[in-house]
């Protein structure tokens, strides 16, 4: 039976490393600055703690600075321009086409910047859905990746095991959430040119919960895919 690929789109399908990442990043902080009315350094530094402690900026503001979660992701995702930023590669529609499997899009971001980012790569005919942060609401808060209850509640609503599901994704702190509900695991190390490679290699390769490692989604189809399927 194919699995169903779960995949994240910045840095796993893209490079949103080297201009469209330097953009939001900028575009938090200064909403940061203008609503919280604090310097741009404070702001920058706050912007890196929520991103880090919940996995989502927006998580921490809306939490303890009762900011509006849509108006924030309209305001700090400003891309009319995305077709020009980001690189179509042929061989990534080429690769999605080929894998065997309903292919779901799961991301942190929102869904404008999403359907954007998925048009301007031409993959749209390749995605079965598209589950964006808006969808990861429940429970009367936002749970984005890592969150496992958010993973388990996909793979219900997908009407799936977890074990068949397998999430493909440049982060290893989503990767071991994932593990931890019994899905299977592949991480994309070298999308971002920027990320300390070496580094994040020997991190994942040591780390048993990480299935199956490639430097590519364009390389998935060729991989073999024993370790994927093997269950964790
Ligand atoms: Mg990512």
């Amino acid at each position: 039976m194919h699995p169903v690929w779960l995949l994240d789109l910045d840095n796993t399908l893209h490079d949103a490393s080297s201009v469209v990442f330097p953009r939001i990043n900028r575009a938090m902080t200064d909403f940061v600055v203008e609503r919280l009315g604090i310097p741009e350094h404070q702001a920058d530094e706050l912007r890196k703690v929520y991103w880090q402690r919940y996995g989502a900026t927006m998580l921490g503001l809306v939490r303890h600075h009762a900011i509006d979660a849509h108006e924030f992701l309209r305001a700090t995702h400003p891309f009319p321009d995305l077709h020009r930023l980001i690189r179509r590669d042929q061989r990534l529609a080429h690769a999605l086409r080929r894998l065997p499997g309903r292919k779901v899009l799961v991301t942190n971001a929102p869904a404008n910047y999403a359907r954007g980012v998925i048009k301007a790569l031409g993959i749209g005919a390749f995605l079965d859905e598209v589950i964006s942060i808006e969808s990861m609401h429940f429970a009367g808060r936002f749970q984005p990746k890592p969150s496992r209850p958010m993973l388990r509640r996909l793979a219900a609503r997908l009407r799936v095991p977890s074990s068949r599901c397998v999430l493909v994704e440049d982060s290893l702190e989503n990767l071991r959430s994932a593990h931890r509900v019994g899905m299977r695991t592949v991480h994309v190390t070298g999308v971002a040119p920027r990320v300390a490679k070496v580094a994040w290699k020997a991190r994942s390769a040591s780390d048993r919960r990480v299935g199956l490692q490639v430097q590519s989604v364009t390389l998935l189809p060729r991989r073999r895919l024993r370790s994927v399927h093997r269950t964790p």
